[in-house]
């Protein structure tokens, strides 16, 4: 068996995590067929929408905003069944205050990034991606429309 000379075969390893490394700073690739990507504003649809979102502030688990403006986006089809279940909510007596929305995937990887090992269970990794990231995930919580 022909050897590597020791030269190429540490520049085969510096190649290979630098690849590996790259790899890992896109979001993954998907095939198949898919809508076209709709991102709406939520407070557009519906201004009755209270938003929260902690990310654009230093209140958040990352100790420092990660967004740099406080609006909150989903995809279309998302957005408008958000925008019936506060309708039905209001009815009931409760509001929707939204603390996330769409999530742009270098956040996702960031979130990952600064996460120890032990609580990755509670991050989505970003070698799959997130339903945040497709639009399609929202973080809220109901509110009491009388106790504001
Ligand atoms: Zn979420």
């Amino acid at each position: 068996m022909k050897r590597i000379p020791h030269g190429l075969s540490f520049i085969l390893a510096l190649l290979f995590f630098a690849l590996a490394s790259q790899a890992q700073e896109q979001p993954p690739k998907e095939e198949g067929a898919f809508r076209q990507p709709e991102l709406v504003e939520l407070v557009k649809l519906d201004k009755t929408i209270h938003l929260d979102i902690r990310y654009a502030t230093p209140h958040n688990f990352v100790g420092r905003p990660v967004y740099r403006e406080a609006r909150a986006f989903l995809q279309r089809p998302a957005a408008e069944a958000l925008v019936r279940a506060s309708r039905a909510l209001r009815k009931q007596g409760y509001g929707l205050a939204v603390f996330d929305g769409y999530r742009p995937w270098s956040v996702t990887k960031l979130f990952w990034d600064l996460t120890p090992a032990d609580k990755k269970q509670f991050v989505a990794d970003p070698s799959r991606g997130s339903r945040h990231n497709r639009g399609c995930a929202v973080d809220l919580t109901l509110y009491d429309l009388f106790s504001i």
